[in-house]
């Protein structure tokens, strides 16, 4: 592929050596073949929204909101939730996806594949249709049929699979075909260095929004890439930057069992089932847990039965997320307990994606009575209710 000349270059985090952009999709091939997978970092600015030749579908620039009544039951003043969900496709995925695309469109990259359990596929195909790109998007069983609908009707290539060869597949794609991956590198726990800077304005436009960086950050967290983007942007804020808190399924809890052990590297979990799919991961990205330790944040984890309640609680505020994004807020019970927040703080809980296409994840509703169509009926239905 040609090479341009860019505002930007990769350094590796293992050895310091800079690369080109591909020479280094895998990550740095001097650490890879020493056997140590590293993690390459964007050093200066990649193109985004003001530039005349940037994609964009407007990602970004999203509500930061406080709920009164979620405020007064925990006893916390300070707390507000960013809504991810008001992006484009209706998560943060966006601000990643356009940031790859915008990083990479000038070295001629011309068909892009994604592997996802949904948010991630559907960004990368609206922005690829946004590009005139063609976009491969191989799915993960069990992932909601309105996200495949979305990503169709987009353009997008969408293949299901078996689970197990799924990796497979996408490996082939990228190495022997030539497809761009727009998530992960390989090996699997090398990070793509583009998409995370896309997360760097989340943090800057919560310093915008407070004027100073938050007290403490709680992220939802599958490999923990959003919360270490997010940090990079809050990291020298004036007055102090964040506490970083990682908020993960107990059944898929890398980052909390990594900080207990003390591990340098993310413990790799066996696979679990959760409500909250988008952070089914077993094993959390290094940067993540780095970000964690050097703001003084810490990680936890809460059950399926206080993600289906936090979730339930926000929905009766106003708030439709899909389950995992609840994280935040299940865990804060526990968070207030142990101390890791404190009464005082001013929090913000990340609302990574809206709900609207994970609706066929919700346990089953209440069925939906029929009236007859004459006032009488309604009033008779509203007395049983006991709304007359
Ligand atoms: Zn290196």
């Amino acid at each position: 592929m040609a090479k341009r000349a860019t505002t930007w270059t990769l350094v590796c985090e293992g050895c310091g050596k800079r690369h080109a952009a591909f020479a280094a999709t895998m990550g740095c091939p001097d650490c890879a073949a020493r056997g140590v997978p590293t993690v390459l970092q964007v050093e200066g600015r990649l193109p985004g929204r003001g530039d005349a030749a940037a994609l964009t579908l407007g990602e970004g620039d999203t509500p930061l909101v406080e709920v009164p009544r979620i405020a007064a039951r925990l006893g916390l003043a300070g707390l507000r939730f960013k809504i991810e969900g008001a992006n484009p496709t209706a998560s943060y995925k966006d601000r990643y996806v356009a940031a790859t695309l915008n990083a990479v469109r000038p070295f001629g990259v011309d068909r892009v594949v994604v592997s996802s359990t949904g948010n991630l596929g559907v960004s990368a195909a609206a922005y690829a249709a946004a590009a005139g790109l063609p976009c491969l998007f191989l799915a993960a069983a069990g992932l909601p049929n309105a996200a495949l609908l979305q990503a169709q009707a987009h353009g997008a290539h969408v293949l299901m699979t078996d689970p197990e060869r799924r990796q497979l597949l996408f490996e082939h794609a990228v190495l022997a075909r030539g497809w761009f991956p727009i998530g992960l590198r390989m090996p699997r726990r090398v990070s793509n260095p583009f998409g995370v800077e896309g997360y760097r304005a989340i943090g800057e436009e919560l310093v915008s929004a407070l004027g100073r960086a938050p007290d403490a950050v709680l992220f939802p967290c599958a490999r923990g890439n959003g919360l270490f983007g997010t940090w990079l942007g809050l990291r020298g804020a004036r007055g102090g930057a964040s506490r970083m808190i990682a908020c993960q399924p107990a059944s898929a809890n890398s980052l909390e069992v990594s900080l207990r052990e003390g591990r340098d590297m993310p413990v790799e979990l066996p696979p679990s089932d959760s409500v909250a799919f988008s952070t089914r991961e077993r094993v959390a990205d290094p940067m993540a847990l780095r970000a964690i330790r050097e703001s003084g944040g810490c990680a936890a984890s809460a059950s399926d039965a206080e993600i289906l309640a936090a979730q339930a609680e926000l929905a009766r505020a106003g708030l439709f997320v899909e389950a995992s994004c609840a994280l935040p807020l299940a865990c804060l019970p526990r968070l207030l307990a142990s101390g890791a927040v404190r009464r005082d703080d001013s929090v913000v809980c990340l609302l990574t994606a809206s709900g609207i296409r994970w609706a066929e994840h919700l346990p089953p509703g209440s069925p939906v009575p029929t009236v007859d169509a004459t006032p009488e009926a309604l009033d008779r239905w509203l007395a049983g209710a006991g709304l007359a």
